[in-house]
C-alpha cells in the first residue's frame, strides 16, 4: 500500500536549544514528581509488551499512577528513573521524552525552545549573554517530531507567510528587538523567551491582548522577586517558579 509521504517543516529554536541536557537526579524541581503524566498509545504498547507496572488505564488517558507523596511511581530514591536504567532513554513515552521543549506552529515552519519551568532550561535560557537569536536547526513533521537534524543558518525569512502570520511575526520581531534593550542581560533574556513562547498562539486563539499583558506581567513579577534575590542561581529559580505557576495556566 503507498503512503503519503511525511511533509518536511523547517524546524526553527533559540541558537542555544541544543545545550540542553536533562540534568535527572541532580535536579531539585524534578519533572518526575508532582505531575501525572499520560502515556501515548505507542508508549502504551511498548510499556505493555515490557510489563512496566503503575499505569492506570481508564477512564482518563492512560497515565502513571502517583506515589502517596506524589511522585512517578518509577522514579527511584536516588532520583534515576527505572524504565531508562532497565531499558534505556528510548522506552520513554512522548511526554517524558519531549520535555521541557514547546512548540509554535507556522505555515511551513514549528518553532521549538525550553520551557522555563525547568531548572536546567531555566539556567540556559537566562545565562545567556547575547540576544536571542532564531536558527533553522532541521526539518520536523507537522507535529513539530525531528525527522532530521542539520544547518544552523539563520531562521527563515517570514514574506511567504499568510498575511495574519506575517504581521504576528512582524509584530513579535519589533517586541524582541525591545526587549534586547533592557539594560540587565537577564531581564533581557527573560522577555525574549516570553514573548517567543507566548505570542504565536494568538494566531489560534485570538488572545493577543491578553497574551501581551501576560508577558508584561510575567516581566514586571519576575523582575520584582528578582529584587530579593542574592545572584544567578537565586533568580533563575524565582523565574523558574513563577513560569511553572502561571504558565502552563495561559
Ligand atoms: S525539570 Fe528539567 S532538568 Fe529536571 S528532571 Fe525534568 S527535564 Fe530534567
Amino acid at each position: 500500500m503507498k503512503t503519503d509521504p511525511v511533509e518536511a517543516l523547517t524546524l526553527v529554536a533559540p541558537s542555544y536549544y541544543r545545550q540542553f541536557k536533562c540534568i535527572a537526579q541532580r535536579c531539585r524541581h524534578s519533572c518526575c514528581r508532582g505531575w501525572e503524566i499520560d502515556i501515548d498509545p505507542v508508549s502504551l504498547e511498548r510499556f505493555k509488551a515490557l510489563g512496566v507496572s503503575g499505569i492506570s488505564e481508564g477512564p482518563d488517558t492512560p497515565h502513571f499512577t502517583l506515589t502517596e507523596s506524589g511522585d512517578c511511581p518509577h522514579l527511584r530514591s536516588d532520583g534515576l528513573c527505572e524504565l531508562i536504567i532497565r531499558h534505556g532513554e528510548g522506552v520513554l513515552c512522548d511526554i517524558c521524552r519531549d520535555h521541557p521543549r514547546f512548540r509554535s506552529f507556522w505555515t511551513g515552519r514549528v518553532e521549538i525552545g525550553l520551557g522555563l519551568s525547568c531548572e536546567e532550561a531555566a539556567r540556559i535560557i537566562l545565562g545567556q549573554a547575547e540576544p536571542m537569536r532564531l536558527e533553522s536547526i532541521g526539518l520536523c513533521d507537522s507535529e513539530g517530531v525531528e525527522l532530521s537534524a542539520g544547518g544552523s543558518g539563520g531562521a527563515p525569512g517570514f514574506e511567504d507567510l499568510p498575511e495574519d502570520e506575517r504581521w504576528l511575526m512582524g509584530l513579535r520581531e519589533r517586541m524582541l528587538e525591545e526587549a534586547a534593550q533592557y539594560d540587565d542581560p537577564m531581564l533581557a533574556r527573560l522577555a525574549e523567551y516570553l514573548i517567543y513562547r507566548q505570542l504565536p498562539d494568538a494566531l489560534y486563539d485570538g488572545r493577543l491582548e491578553e497574551r501581551i499583558e501576560f508577558i508584561n506581567r510575567g516581566i514586571e513579577e519576575i523582575a520584582e522577586e528578582w529584587e530579593r534575590c542574592a545572584g544567578f542561581e537565586e533568580r533563575c529559580e524565582a523565574a523558574r517558579s513563577w513560569s511553572e505557576k502561571n504558565e502552563y495556566r495561559v
